[in-house]
């Protein structure tokens, strides 16, 4: 699968903005500042289609970009969303922007349709948190296919991030793949999962 254009299509910041339709979604979720704009971006080959940023937690919304995509024969594809959910876990933010957040994202996982999957993202240094089991929870619940991405594995060395994508996939039986935007490595993998999940 190739992309061939990605626009941000919607933000919404409130519930009610949330779009519920039949357009295929491919969800994004971490804490934040695990890298999850610098994800998009990479997939997307776009530099600044989503906001990096080294100060974390700023707006609170949710990001619909509309996704079309080829096959490898250059066929056309339909269209997705690759939905960017704000980031949490933040520990300096306020006790009530913090509190947004949550509510934000059980308001989206509880009304989504069309989740064709998850892509949940997860620091390679740190592995998952309890703030992450929370979403985990959540997202099991929709029954939404999960992919783990462990993000910024250039920060590890080879063989601690081999362990800890081995725990992970034994501990939970969960899809891994590492990821660090220093290298195009895993992009194809992604893509080629993504695309599976959007079969499905
Ligand atoms: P978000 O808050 O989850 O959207 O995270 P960003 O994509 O904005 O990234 C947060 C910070 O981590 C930025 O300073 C990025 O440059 C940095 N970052 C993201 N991915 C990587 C990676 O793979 N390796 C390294 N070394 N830094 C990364």
């Amino acid at each position: 699968m190739k992309i061939v254009d990605c626009c941000l299509e919607k933000t919404s910041f409130t519930d009610k903005d949330l779009i519920r339709d039949a357009t295929k979604k491919v969800i994004f979720v971490g804490r934040s500042n695990v890298g999850k704009s610098s994800l998009i971006n990479k997939l997307a080959g776009r530099k600044r289609l989503a906001r990096t940023s080294s100060t974390p937690g700023k707006t609170v919304s949710v990001n619909y970009y509309r996704v079309h995509f080829v096959d490898n024969d250059n066929n056309v594809k339909d269209s997705f969303y690759f939905v960017d959910l704000p980031g949490y876990g933040y520990a300096k933010i306020s006790r009530q922007e913090s509190q947004r957040v949550k509510t934000v994202l059980s308001a989206f996982f509880r009304t989504v349709d069309h989740a064709q999957l998850a892509v949940m993202l997860i620091d390679s240094r740190r592995g998952f948190m309890e703030a992450d089991l929370e979403i985990l929870s959540q997202i099991l619940d929709k029954k939404i296919n999960i992919l783990t991405v462990l993000t910024k594995s250039d920060k590890l060395p080879f063989l601690k991030l081999a362990d800890r994508v081995k725990a992970l996939q034994n501990e939970f039986g969960l899809k891994v793949v590492s990821f660090t935007i220093k290298s195009d490595e895993s992009k194809e993998e992604l893509l080629n999962l993504i695309k599976k999940a959007l079969m499905e």
